[in-house]
């Protein structure tokens, strides 16, 4: 293996947190409609090696519809979109049995989770997508997600999880994202035309040129569905996450990369939490304020979450999980971030101790109003020498 393939294949074995989507045709049997199982297996003890040397992994399973329209006697072909809802319900609890009980094998633990495309798209619900996400992955399981298709409809569809896989790693803040498929990676030209196509081991910018090869949205058939990869690379890189396309035809196809087997590395230039830093700091508009004391002032400075006893006031109307200013008691901005609590309810809560908010609101809600991972302190800090 030449350098420039070791350093490409240490990405995965070296990343914190892992989003690994399988995809329908690696998991189901084209021919018996069947869940391949040892292949299954072999994924897992994969994962299972992933978590042993500490590292997040969240899988984005396809597979229901293609598991329950067997079951269902449903006919080959295009379903209409009732039939697809019914197949996914019954495939998605064959799905998630086989995943329980594959990584249960190895002694860890499988959370089902079915998203819709609100729950990464609205930030209210993507704040309580993402919060129960890191509850389980701190709690060591591996969630395993899909879109939940029995009540997704046309127009509020992701419809391919290579996308919801990039969203979901955006909202985690993973710095690596697998997608395997069937097809190997990206090249130059279709290879089964074009005797001249080159395979790319390495993308390093998504320009124009590279999303031509992919093909455009609907030429499915001789790309292999690259045009949703690539888009699934492009939102991932933006958040900061090396994606890799890779073809998942091959026993233990995780370890197959990380030996440097064949596949496409689209290459992140910065870190997912620089990126989502800077999101908060420049991009999101400030729904309202904050006013801290000086104690909270310094804490955050620190690098500390801002708790309800540093709030002294509120300004404006806002809701969980809009941006805030977070100003110093001289009302020079010190902070911005994501409050963890409506306008209404902080002006509750202010000045009071954490384990009084479900006296307080009628509800236990997060300890912080502004969670350190959603805050960015702005400038240099008066006095910290640190
Ligand atoms: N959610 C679909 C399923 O479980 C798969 C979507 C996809 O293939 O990307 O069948």
């Amino acid at each position: 293996m030449s350098q420039a393939d070791q350093a490409r294949a240490r990405r995965l074995a070296r990343a914190r947190r892992v989003v690994v989507k399988v995809g329908s045709s690696l998991l189901v049997d084209g021919a018996t409609g069947r869940l391949n199982r040892s292949w299954l297996e072999s994924l897992a003890a994969d994962v299972a090696t992933m978590r042993g040397r500490g590292q997040d992994v969240v899988l984005v399973s396809s597979g229901a519809i293609a598991l329950g329209r067997r079951h269902l006697g449903l006919p080959a072909g295009r379903l209409r979109l009732e039939e697809s809802q019914a197949a996914a319900a019954v495939g998605q609890i064959r799905l998630a049995h086989a995943w329980k009980e594959v990584l249960e094998a190895h002694g860890v633990a499988v959370a089902q989770v079915l998203l819709t495309f609100g729950d990464t798209e609205q930030r209210r619900r993507y704040l309580n997508a993402r919060s129960t996400l890191n509850t389980l992955l701190a709690l060591g399981a591996v969630p395993v997600i899909n879109e939940n298709d029995t009540v997704a409809t046309a127009e509020i569809r992701y419809g391919d999880n290579d996308r919801l896989a990039a969203r979901v790693a955006q909202m985690l803040a993973a710095d690596c994202t697998v997608l395997l498929s069937d097809v190997p990676g990206l090249f130059t030209a279709d290879p089964a035309r074009d005797p001249g196509a080159r395979f790319l081991a390495e993308v390093g910018e998504i320009t124009a040129e590279i999303e031509s090869m992919a093909g455009g949205p609907g030429s499915g058939v001789g790309s292999g569905g690259m045009a949703t990869k690539v888009e699934a690379a492009r939102i991932a890189v933006g958040a900061g996450c090396h994606l890799c396309i890779a073809s998942g035809k091959v026993p233990h196809p995780l370890a197959a990369i990380e030996q440097g087997g064949r596949c496409t590395w689209f290459v992140a230039h910065e870190q997912p939490v620089a990126v989502r830093k800077q999101w908060i700091a420049g991009t999101l508009k400030a729904a309202g304020g904050l006013v801290i004391d000086e104690g909270a002032a310094t804490a955050l400075g620190r690098g500390k979450s801002l708790l309800p006893a540093g709030v002294v006031a509120v300004q404006g109307r806002f809701d969980r999980g809009d941006a805030v200013r977070v100003t110093g008691p001289d009302g020079r901005e010190v902070a911005r971030g994501l409050s963890a609590y409506s306008s209404d309810d902080v002006r509750r809560i202010l000045g009071r101790r954490s384990a009084e908010i479900e006296q307080l609101l009628g509800y236990r809600g997060r300890d912080e109003v502004i969670h350190r991972d959603d805050l960015v302190v702005l400038g240099p800090r008066r006095g910290s020498g640190a």
